[in-house]
């Protein structure tokens, strides 16, 4: 007989399951929000260079200081700033664990990163959620302002994950003038934006501003697990003493700190993934039946017909794997599609073309 747990496993925790992907291995994966571009050869080099001169013996440095000071001067901040964790994940589970918590309020815009209720709920956080339009999945500003004012922290996402659009800059700056919360913008994906999207400017005057950023979308490095945290001295000192003391380890580090240093190399790459995601969007406009969101990420959010049947048959007929969100409360049919190379673009419009409208349950 098993061990039975009941009883044994902290409250907060029961019922959790592990974290599925569902992934499937197929020729095509959109999935998952991945850069499924080539590295461009000079970075790739550089990261085999710094891998090979990594001595394996040694502790890592727990704060990946030489990684700190590069992120800093990519962003024009002290290393006193930054913090970087395993993934923006890692970064996440400890804003909760030190700023949620028994009684204290978070507050969420869902449909967002589903992340952040699973920790906020394994954080014993007091969650609450001011839901987007279900129409245009904008924000009732007023609505959260108001909801904001007993807050302890506000996490936003800009460009939002599944639905892809910006969050008004003027909403941060409201939430941090007419409350006390902390604000956490979770930048995931802001390379892919225009412009003058990010609001890291915004940190200098804004002690309670957090900003999230992570290298497993833009710079294409999903598998080694680095995030990082633009934040006050303060916050970063706080997150620096509860955190997993050799959560990024020496191969984790060498890697990304060759990655930031040659970032120039990886600027025609997000240039194609835009180009890519513009002309995605043209061809998913011309399939009859499907309805879809404007996105400045390297995804497109689209409401199909029997999503979960199309999803399906686009990876068992097509071998094309997308996310099927259709579970989640104000996705009823949606599916969201990684942009990828324009071969795999072309392939997923294909395939799309042929299912979209065909369909029965
Ligand atoms: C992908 C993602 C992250 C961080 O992912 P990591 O791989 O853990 O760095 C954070 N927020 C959002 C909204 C994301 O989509």
């Amino acid at each position: 007989m098993s061990l039975d747990l009941t009883g044994r496993v902290r409250p907060s925790l029961v019922g959790f399951e592990p974290y599925d992907p569902a992934f499937t291995p197929c020729d095509v994966n959109l999935s998952a929000n991945e850069n499924t571009h080539e590295l461009p050869a000079a970075v790739r080099a550089a990261i085999e260079r710094a891998l090979l001169s990594t001595p394996l013996n040694r502790y890592p440095d727990p704060l990946a200081n030489e990684l700190r000071d590069a992120l800093a001067e990519r962003h024009g901040l002290e290393r006193s700033n930054v913090i970087v964790g395993n993934g923006g994940d890692e970064i996440l589970f400890n804003l909760l664990f030190a700023f949620g918590g028994p009684g204290r309020t978070v507050l969420t815009c869902p449909p967002d990163f589903a992340e952040y209720a699973n920790f906020g709920a394994m954080c014993e956080a007091d969650l609450r959620f001011v839901p987007r339009s279900e129409v245009d999945f904008s924000i009732d500003e007023d609505a959260l302002l108001a909801a904001a004012q007993d807050a302890a922290l506000v996490i936003l996402t800009s460009p939002n994950n599944p639905t892809g659009g910006l969050v008004p800059r003027s909403l941060v700056e409201r939430l941090l003038t007419e409350t006390d919360a902390l604000v956490l913008v979770d930048e995931a994906y802001v390379e892919f934006a225009p412009e003058g999207a990010s609001m890291v400017d915004m940190l200098a005057g804004h002690p309670r501003l957090m900003i999230l950023r992570t290298l497993s979308k833009a710079f294409a490095l999903a598998g080694v697990r680095c995030g990082y945290l633009l934040a006050d001295a303060a916050v970063v000192n706080e997150l620096s003493a509860i955190r997993q003391i050799y959560s990024l380890d020496v191969l984790a580090q060498a890697t990304a700190l060759a990655a930031i240093r040659e970032r120039e190399h990886l600027r025609p790459v997000i240039e194609d993934i835009v180009a890519e995601r513009r002309r995605l969007s043209l061809l998913l406009g011309n399939i009859a039946g499907l309805e879809q969101w404007p996105s400045e990420a390297n995804f497109i959010l689209v409401r199909v017909p029997h999503a979960s049947t199309v999803r399906q048959r686009l990876r068992d007929e097509r071998s094309i794997l997308v996310r099927d969100l259709s579970a989640a409360p104000g996705l009823a049919d949606c599916l969201r599609i990684s942009v990828g190379t324009r071969r795999e673009n072309d392939l997923l419009v294909d395939a799309l073309t042929a299912l979209v409208g065909k369909e029965t349950r």
